[in-house]
Protein backbone atom coordinates (compact mmCIF):
# COMPACT_ATOMS: atom_id res chain seq x y z
CA UNK A 1 0.00 0.00 0.00
CA UNK A 2 1.46 3.56 -0.67
CA UNK A 3 1.13 6.06 2.19
CA UNK A 4 0.45 9.10 0.74
CA UNK A 5 1.21 11.33 3.58
CA UNK A 6 4.50 9.56 4.27
CA UNK A 7 7.93 11.45 3.49
CA UNK A 8 11.34 10.49 2.56
CA UNK A 9 13.38 9.35 5.84
CA UNK A 10 15.83 10.90 6.75
CA UNK A 11 19.11 8.79 7.77
CA UNK A 12 19.45 8.87 10.99
CA UNK A 13 23.54 9.72 11.28
CA UNK A 14 22.35 12.50 9.14
CA UNK A 15 19.26 14.02 11.29
CA UNK A 16 22.16 13.33 14.45
CA UNK A 17 24.60 15.60 12.69
CA UNK A 18 25.65 18.60 14.41
CA UNK A 19 24.96 21.52 12.54
CA UNK A 20 27.74 24.22 11.56
CA UNK A 21 27.52 27.25 13.56
CA UNK A 22 28.06 30.37 11.89
CA UNK A 23 28.35 33.45 13.95
CA UNK A 24 25.41 34.23 15.80
CA UNK A 25 24.75 37.51 14.12
CA UNK A 26 24.95 38.93 10.82
CA UNK A 27 27.83 40.82 10.00
CA UNK A 28 26.41 44.55 9.35
CA UNK A 29 28.33 47.99 8.43
CA UNK A 30 28.31 49.16 11.79
CA UNK A 31 29.67 46.03 13.57
CA UNK A 32 33.31 44.64 13.51
CA UNK A 33 33.13 41.25 12.39
CA UNK A 34 35.92 39.24 13.54
CA UNK A 35 33.91 35.49 13.88
CA UNK A 36 35.30 33.72 10.52
CA UNK A 37 39.02 34.01 9.95
CA UNK A 38 38.62 35.55 6.83
CA UNK A 39 41.54 38.22 5.59
CA UNK A 40 40.45 41.81 6.03
CA UNK A 41 41.65 42.93 2.91
CA UNK A 42 40.14 43.58 0.01
CA UNK A 43 40.93 41.14 -3.27
CA UNK A 44 44.07 42.17 -5.10
CA UNK A 45 43.55 44.40 -7.85
CA UNK A 46 44.97 42.13 -10.44
CA UNK A 47 42.63 38.76 -8.67
CA UNK A 48 39.69 41.12 -9.54
CA UNK A 49 40.89 42.01 -13.22
CA UNK A 50 41.78 37.79 -13.18
CA UNK A 51 38.20 37.40 -12.40
CA UNK A 52 36.27 39.72 -14.51
CA UNK A 53 38.88 38.39 -17.49
CA UNK A 54 37.05 34.69 -16.43
CA UNK A 55 33.93 36.21 -16.68
CA UNK A 56 33.59 35.81 -20.01
CA UNK A 57 33.36 32.62 -20.50
CA UNK A 58 30.93 31.67 -17.74
CA UNK A 59 28.63 30.14 -20.39
CA UNK A 60 31.49 27.11 -20.17
CA UNK A 61 31.92 24.80 -17.90
CA UNK A 62 35.43 25.29 -16.10
CA UNK A 63 37.97 22.82 -16.29
CA UNK A 64 36.95 19.84 -14.55
CA UNK A 65 40.17 19.26 -12.11
CA UNK A 66 41.55 22.69 -12.52
CA UNK A 67 44.88 21.69 -14.71
CA UNK A 68 46.63 25.23 -15.19
CA UNK A 69 46.31 25.67 -11.46
CA UNK A 70 47.78 22.13 -10.11
CA UNK A 71 50.26 22.70 -12.58
CA UNK A 72 51.30 26.23 -10.96
CA UNK A 73 51.50 24.50 -7.69
CA UNK A 74 52.75 21.28 -8.31
CA UNK A 75 55.97 23.33 -9.78
CA UNK A 76 55.75 25.79 -6.15
CA UNK A 77 55.55 22.23 -3.99
CA UNK A 78 57.75 20.54 -6.15
CA UNK A 79 55.89 17.61 -6.54
CA UNK A 80 53.85 16.22 -9.28
CA UNK A 81 50.96 17.71 -10.88
CA UNK A 82 48.93 14.33 -10.33
CA UNK A 83 49.66 14.17 -6.91
CA UNK A 84 47.70 17.52 -6.50
CA UNK A 85 43.56 17.97 -5.98
CA UNK A 86 42.04 21.30 -6.22
CA UNK A 87 38.74 21.30 -4.65
CA UNK A 88 35.96 23.40 -3.20
CA UNK A 89 37.57 25.00 -0.30
CA UNK A 90 39.62 22.53 2.37
CA UNK A 91 36.16 21.76 3.63
CA UNK A 92 35.41 20.34 0.01
CA UNK A 93 38.70 18.28 0.37
CA UNK A 94 38.12 17.15 3.73
CA UNK A 95 34.62 15.78 2.49
CA UNK A 96 36.09 14.13 -0.90
CA UNK A 97 38.52 12.86 1.78
CA UNK A 98 36.14 10.91 4.03
CA UNK A 99 33.87 9.98 0.90
CA UNK A 100 37.02 7.93 -0.57
CA UNK A 101 38.29 6.42 2.48
CA UNK A 102 35.66 6.44 4.90
CA UNK A 103 32.01 4.80 5.50
CA UNK A 104 29.93 2.95 8.07
CA UNK A 105 31.86 0.95 10.40
CA UNK A 106 35.04 2.54 10.44
CA UNK A 107 36.32 5.07 12.83
CA UNK A 108 38.18 8.73 11.98
CA UNK A 109 40.23 10.15 15.06
CA UNK A 110 40.39 13.91 15.66
CA UNK A 111 40.97 16.11 17.94
CA UNK A 112 38.63 18.36 19.85
CA UNK A 113 37.85 21.30 20.26
CA UNK A 114 38.94 21.40 16.19
CA UNK A 115 37.65 22.74 13.08
CA UNK A 116 33.66 22.50 13.82
CA UNK A 117 33.02 20.83 10.29
CA UNK A 118 35.48 17.51 11.43
CA UNK A 119 32.79 16.20 13.15
CA UNK A 120 29.92 16.65 10.55
CA UNK A 121 31.74 15.58 7.74
CA UNK A 122 33.21 12.40 8.73
CA UNK A 123 29.65 11.39 10.43
CA UNK A 124 28.56 12.61 6.86
CA UNK A 125 30.46 9.79 5.47
CA UNK A 126 28.97 6.78 7.64
CA UNK A 127 32.08 6.46 9.75
CA UNK A 128 32.44 6.85 13.89
CA UNK A 129 34.45 10.50 14.56
CA UNK A 130 36.44 9.50 17.60
CA UNK A 131 37.44 13.18 19.08
CA UNK A 132 40.42 12.97 21.41
CA UNK A 133 40.02 16.18 23.44
CA UNK A 134 42.95 19.14 23.59
CA UNK A 135 45.49 19.32 26.20
CA UNK A 136 45.47 21.83 28.90
CA UNK A 137 46.78 24.30 27.20
CA UNK A 138 44.76 24.08 24.04
CA UNK A 139 47.71 21.54 22.45
CA UNK A 140 46.70 18.41 20.48
CA UNK A 141 47.49 15.51 22.60
CA UNK A 142 49.16 13.42 20.17
CA UNK A 143 49.68 10.65 22.68
CA UNK A 144 46.07 10.43 23.26
CA UNK A 145 45.30 10.53 19.76
CA UNK A 146 47.63 7.44 19.13
CA UNK A 147 45.98 5.87 21.67
CA UNK A 148 42.80 6.16 20.04
CA UNK A 149 43.89 4.62 16.84
CA UNK A 150 42.70 1.01 16.70
CA UNK A 151 41.97 -1.99 14.54
CA UNK A 152 38.77 0.23 12.87
CA UNK A 153 40.37 3.74 11.91
CA UNK A 154 40.90 4.56 8.61
CA UNK A 155 41.73 8.14 9.05
CA UNK A 156 43.60 10.27 11.38
CA UNK A 157 43.18 14.20 11.47
CA UNK A 158 45.85 16.43 12.67
CA UNK A 159 44.80 20.65 12.71
CA UNK A 160 48.37 22.43 11.99
CA UNK A 161 47.73 25.31 13.57
CA UNK A 162 44.87 24.15 15.89
CA UNK A 163 41.83 26.38 14.95
CA UNK A 164 40.44 28.04 17.13
CA UNK A 165 43.70 27.53 19.91
CA UNK A 166 46.48 28.74 17.61
CA UNK A 167 48.38 25.75 19.20
CA UNK A 168 51.25 23.98 16.97
CA UNK A 169 52.88 20.64 17.96
CA UNK A 170 56.80 20.82 17.42
CA UNK A 171 58.29 19.71 14.00
CA UNK A 172 59.65 16.29 15.91
CA UNK A 173 56.82 15.31 17.68
CA UNK A 174 54.67 15.23 13.87
CA UNK A 175 57.24 13.86 12.30
CA UNK A 176 57.32 11.20 15.27
CA UNK A 177 53.32 10.82 15.62
CA UNK A 178 53.04 10.61 11.77
CA UNK A 179 55.75 7.86 11.83
CA UNK A 180 54.05 5.85 14.47
CA UNK A 181 50.95 5.67 12.83
CA UNK A 182 50.18 1.99 10.69
CA UNK A 183 50.37 2.87 7.18
CA UNK A 184 47.13 1.29 6.28
CA UNK A 185 45.73 4.77 8.51
CA UNK A 186 45.24 7.88 6.58
CA UNK A 187 47.11 10.84 8.36
CA UNK A 188 45.33 14.63 7.32
CA UNK A 189 47.14 17.31 8.09
CA UNK A 190 44.78 20.12 7.88
CA UNK A 191 47.35 22.81 7.11
CA UNK A 192 44.76 26.27 6.60
CA UNK A 193 46.57 28.21 8.24
CA UNK A 194 50.10 27.28 7.53
CA UNK A 195 51.45 31.09 5.90
CA UNK A 196 50.67 32.47 9.39
CA UNK A 197 52.98 29.98 11.21
CA UNK A 198 56.50 32.01 12.23
CA UNK A 199 59.51 30.33 10.32
CA UNK A 200 60.64 28.65 13.66
CA UNK A 201 57.53 26.71 13.99
CA UNK A 202 56.54 24.74 11.06
CA UNK A 203 56.01 20.89 10.56
CA UNK A 204 57.38 20.98 7.32
CA UNK A 205 54.17 18.33 6.06
CA UNK A 206 55.56 18.65 2.29
CA UNK A 207 58.81 16.67 3.66
CA UNK A 208 56.75 14.00 5.57
CA UNK A 209 54.93 13.26 2.48
CA UNK A 210 58.48 12.31 0.90
CA UNK A 211 58.53 9.45 3.40
CA UNK A 212 55.15 8.42 4.26
CA UNK A 213 52.67 7.21 1.51
CA UNK A 214 49.41 7.24 4.27
CA UNK A 215 49.88 11.51 4.31
CA UNK A 216 47.40 14.06 2.69
CA UNK A 217 48.31 17.57 3.24
CA UNK A 218 45.26 19.99 2.99
CA UNK A 219 45.73 23.66 2.62
CA UNK A 220 43.08 26.63 1.72
CA UNK A 221 43.03 29.73 -0.70
CA UNK A 222 40.40 30.49 1.71
CA UNK A 223 42.93 32.50 4.58
CA UNK A 224 45.95 33.96 3.77
CA UNK A 225 44.93 34.38 -0.01
CA UNK A 226 41.65 35.91 1.46
CA UNK A 227 39.53 33.97 -1.46
CA UNK A 228 37.09 32.76 1.16
CA UNK A 229 34.31 33.88 -1.26
CA UNK A 230 35.41 31.51 -3.88
CA UNK A 231 35.75 28.76 -2.10
CA UNK A 232 39.15 26.85 -3.07
CA UNK A 233 41.54 24.84 -1.60
CA UNK A 234 43.90 21.71 -2.60
CA UNK A 235 45.30 18.41 -1.16
CA UNK A 236 48.67 16.86 -1.89
CA UNK A 237 49.53 12.96 -1.28
CA UNK A 238 50.54 10.30 -3.19
CA UNK A 239 49.65 9.80 -6.67
CA UNK A 240 46.86 6.91 -5.49
CA UNK A 241 45.30 9.02 -2.21
CA UNK A 242 44.97 11.78 -5.17
CA UNK A 243 43.69 9.68 -7.77
CA UNK A 244 40.77 8.55 -5.00
CA UNK A 245 39.87 12.34 -4.02
CA UNK A 246 39.51 13.06 -7.62
CA UNK A 247 37.06 10.20 -8.42
CA UNK A 248 34.75 11.20 -5.82
CA UNK A 249 34.74 15.01 -6.84
CA UNK A 250 31.80 17.25 -7.02
CA UNK A 251 31.64 17.21 -11.20
CA UNK A 252 33.19 21.07 -11.51
CA UNK A 253 32.68 21.86 -7.85
CA UNK A 254 35.27 24.12 -8.43
CA UNK A 255 34.42 27.73 -10.49
CA UNK A 256 36.63 28.84 -13.36
CA UNK A 257 36.57 32.33 -11.25
CA UNK A 258 38.13 30.52 -8.59
CA UNK A 259 40.26 28.67 -10.79
CA UNK A 260 41.26 32.20 -12.54
CA UNK A 261 41.59 34.26 -9.15
CA UNK A 262 43.90 31.48 -7.17
CA UNK A 263 46.27 31.75 -10.27
CA UNK A 264 46.43 35.04 -9.84
CA UNK A 265 46.98 34.95 -6.48
CA UNK A 266 50.04 33.07 -6.48
CA UNK A 267 51.23 35.06 -8.83
CA UNK A 268 50.79 38.22 -6.38
CA UNK A 269 53.34 36.09 -3.86
CA UNK A 270 54.98 39.69 -2.30
CA UNK A 271 52.23 41.29 -2.26
CA UNK A 272 50.33 38.91 -0.55
CA UNK A 273 53.18 37.83 1.57
CA UNK A 274 53.28 41.68 2.83
CA UNK A 275 49.60 40.90 4.48
CA UNK A 276 50.33 37.93 5.74
CA UNK A 277 53.18 39.84 7.70
CA UNK A 278 50.86 42.47 8.82
CA UNK A 279 48.24 40.04 10.17
CA UNK A 280 51.01 38.39 12.38
CA UNK A 281 52.60 41.30 13.43
CA UNK A 282 48.86 42.45 14.60
CA UNK A 283 48.08 39.23 16.56
CA UNK A 284 51.78 39.55 18.26
CA UNK A 285 50.39 43.31 19.39
CA UNK A 286 46.81 41.66 20.27
CA UNK A 287 48.06 38.38 22.06
CA UNK A 288 50.69 40.80 24.48
CA UNK A 289 48.08 44.09 24.75
CA UNK A 290 45.42 40.92 26.13
CA UNK A 291 47.88 39.42 28.07
CA UNK A 292 48.83 42.62 29.63
CA UNK A 293 45.20 43.12 31.04
CA UNK A 294 44.64 39.27 32.39
CA UNK A 295 43.28 37.62 29.01
CA UNK A 296 44.75 34.10 29.29
CA UNK A 297 45.89 34.05 25.20
CA UNK A 298 47.82 31.00 24.64
CA UNK A 299 50.66 31.81 21.77
CA UNK A 300 49.18 31.83 18.54
CA UNK A 301 50.30 30.50 14.92
CA UNK A 302 47.36 31.29 12.78
CA UNK A 303 45.16 34.39 12.20
CA UNK A 304 43.50 34.53 15.10
CA UNK A 305 43.54 34.55 18.90
CA UNK A 306 42.19 32.23 21.83
CA UNK A 307 40.77 33.63 24.57
CA UNK A 308 40.86 29.99 27.11
CA UNK A 309 38.10 31.40 29.15
CA UNK A 310 35.59 28.29 29.21
CA UNK A 311 33.38 29.37 32.17
CA UNK A 312 32.44 32.76 30.57
CA UNK A 313 32.84 32.12 27.07
CA UNK A 314 29.10 33.11 26.69
CA UNK A 315 28.83 36.31 28.82
CA UNK A 316 32.07 37.44 26.60
CA UNK A 317 31.36 37.39 23.37
CA UNK A 318 27.57 38.75 24.44
CA UNK A 319 29.85 42.01 25.73
CA UNK A 320 31.84 42.11 22.94
CA UNK A 321 28.79 41.89 21.15
CA UNK A 322 27.51 44.67 22.88
CA UNK A 323 30.27 46.72 22.06
CA UNK A 324 30.12 46.40 18.68
CA UNK A 325 32.60 43.38 17.71
CA UNK A 326 31.02 39.63 16.89
CA UNK A 327 33.62 37.44 17.86
CA UNK A 328 32.99 33.39 17.60
CA UNK A 329 32.03 32.31 20.86
CA UNK A 330 32.55 28.36 21.80
CA UNK A 331 30.25 27.90 24.98
CA UNK A 332 32.33 26.08 27.37
CA UNK A 333 35.62 26.50 25.60
CA UNK A 334 36.45 29.77 25.05
CA UNK A 335 36.36 32.69 22.33
CA UNK A 336 38.01 33.18 19.24
CA UNK A 337 38.88 36.46 17.88
CA UNK A 338 39.78 36.63 14.20
CA UNK A 339 42.94 39.25 13.52
CA UNK A 340 41.39 42.22 11.50
CA UNK A 341 43.31 45.74 10.81
CA UNK A 342 44.89 47.52 13.29
CA UNK A 343 41.73 49.52 13.56
CA UNK A 344 39.12 46.92 13.78
CA UNK A 345 41.81 44.66 16.39
CA UNK A 346 41.88 48.34 18.53
CA UNK A 347 37.93 48.03 18.74
CA UNK A 348 38.26 44.41 19.78
CA UNK A 349 40.90 45.89 22.04
CA UNK A 350 39.31 48.71 23.48
CA UNK A 351 35.69 46.27 24.26
CA UNK A 352 38.23 43.60 25.86
CA UNK A 353 40.16 46.13 28.31
CA UNK A 354 36.91 47.81 29.44
CA UNK A 355 35.78 44.41 30.31
CA UNK A 356 38.77 43.77 32.38
CA UNK A 357 38.63 47.38 34.11
CA UNK A 358 35.14 47.31 34.96
N1 LIG B 1 40.32 23.72 8.07
C1 LIG B 1 40.36 24.56 9.09
C2 LIG B 1 41.24 24.23 10.25
C3 LIG B 1 39.58 25.72 9.09
O1 LIG B 1 39.62 26.53 10.14
C4 LIG B 1 38.77 25.99 7.98
C5 LIG B 1 37.91 27.24 7.89
N2 LIG B 1 37.47 27.79 9.04
C6 LIG B 1 38.76 25.09 6.94
C7 LIG B 1 39.56 23.97 6.99
C8 LIG B 1 37.87 25.25 5.75
O2 LIG B 1 38.19 26.32 4.99
P1 LIG B 1 37.81 26.44 3.47
O3 LIG B 1 36.78 25.39 3.18
O4 LIG B 1 37.31 27.81 3.30
O5 LIG B 1 39.07 26.17 2.71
Amino acid sequence: MIAFNSSPRILERVAALPRYATATAAPSAEMVYLASNESPFEPLPSVRQAVIAGSARLNRYPEMHSGALRGVLAERLGVAPDRVVVGTGSAGILQQVFAAFAQEGDSVVYPWRSFEAYPILIGASGATGVAVPLGARGELDLAGMRAAIDTSTKAVLLCLPNNPTGTIPSRSEVAEFVAAVPGHVLVVIDEAYLEFVGPGSGVDALRLLTRHDNVCVVRTFSKAYGLAGLRIGYAVSSSRIADALRRVFLPFGVTALAQAAACASLDARSELDARVDAIVRERERVSLALRGHGWPVPESHANFVWLAVPETAEAVGEALRDRGVIARVFPGDGVRLTIGTPEMNDHALAALTEMRER
